[in-house]
């Protein structure tokens, strides 16, 4: 089964793509390495260095393909804020582009890479996927039209598809080719930023006055191999003319101070940290109710947040 794995040299794609691999799936890529690197992709992947935007290398990548897993986007809740035409051309023009040319190639079997921040300030946590989806930046805003997109294409061209509903997704991969780790320049992800953090230059703490316990955010953090198992079982119950969507993540929520302290542990030192003011577009509390995708796809996540930061600070090294 040969899958394409768009955004496939990214974080979360080139780790997806080792896995898969291992497990004896076929491999094309596309992405344009605007945020990913090329050095992650292995030998024997056909790669397609290219961009959803493009009618062309989407045809190219699609071919001798049998099923999509749609990682490509951009992911930065503050830059959406910023550069919300940019979200909205990457995002919702290219997974329209995408959805078309598979139509174009006779591709029906799609994973896509969804999130919570479709759901925005969450009214009951744990977070069902039957909460009300009201996203409360542009990002979320793309993720949510582009699973409409996909539940509409479901029902008028029969695809077979999956929205993973991502909450924090953190940890390394430790690949035969060194770590796979996050690679984004700069780094806004927590968990990097902690275990990067110096007392020269301290570790920002976006807000400490949220109506959550110790007055940070509380994210529900999900190590990436986690991750990549769902998608795996996600794409082999798909079925045709059905979309359906799995929130992912550990079900347990962590405060900012909760990993900042989790850090420390790993790291044996007390992390400096500076409070800060709040974030543009963060909800308080995003914590997954995860019972959809354990029972419908027997996946549970397996490795907690030590294993998340532990995995983070050797891939450094
Ligand atoms: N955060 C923080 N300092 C940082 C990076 C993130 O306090 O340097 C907070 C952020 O406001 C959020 C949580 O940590 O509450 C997780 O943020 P991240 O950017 O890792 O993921 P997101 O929740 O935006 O997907």
């Amino acid at each position: 089964m040969r899958i394409l794995v768009t955004g496939g040299t990214g974080y979360i794609g080139a780790t997806a793509v080792d896995i898969l691999l291992s497990q004896g799936y076929e491999i094309s890529i596309l992405d344009d390495c605007s945020t990913g690197h090329a050095d992650t992709v292995p030998a024997g992947v056909n790669f397609i260095q290219g961009s959803l935007l493009r009618a062309g290398d989407l045809a190219q990548a699609l071919v001798g393909v049998d099923a999509v897993i749609h990682f490509a986007g951009k992911s930065l809740v503050g830059e959406s804020v910023e550069k919300p035409e940019l979200y909205q051309e990457v995002n919702v023009q290219g997974s329209r582009n995408l959805l078309n040319q598979m139509h174009m190639s006779g591709v029906t079997k799609l994973v896509f890479s969804s999130s919570a921040a479709t759901y925005g300030e969450p009214e009951h946590v744990p977070i069902l996927e039957s909460a009300a989806t009201n996203p409360t930046n542009p990002y979320g805003a793309t993720k949510l039209a582009i699973d409409h997109m996909i539940t509409a294409e479901a029902a008028s061209r029969q695809i077979a598809a999956a929205s993973l509903r991502y909450f924090n997704v953190a940890g390394a991969l430790k690949s035969k080719r060194g770590w796979l780790a996050e690679r984004h320049y700069p780094e806004t992800h927590l968990i990097p930023n902690v275990l990067r953090s110096t007392k020269e230059n301290p570790v920002k703490i976006f807000g400490s006055d949220w109506p959550t316990a110790d007055g940070t955010c509380v994210r529900d953090y999900v190590h990436v191999v986690d991750l990549i198992d769902a998608h795996i079982k996600a794409l082999e119950s798909l079925r045709p003319g059905v979309h359906e969507i799995y929130n992912l993540g550990s079900g347990d929520g962590y405060s900012v101070r909760a990993v900042v302290a989790a850090a420390s542990k790993a790291a044996g030192f007390d992390i400096p940290t500076v409070d800060s003011p709040r974030r543009a577009g963060d909800p308080a509390v995003l914590i997954a109710d995860i019972n959809k995708a354990k029972t419908k796809l027997n996946w549970a996540p397996t490795r907690g947040i030590d294993v998340m930061v532990a995995d983070t600070l050797a891939s450094f090294s």
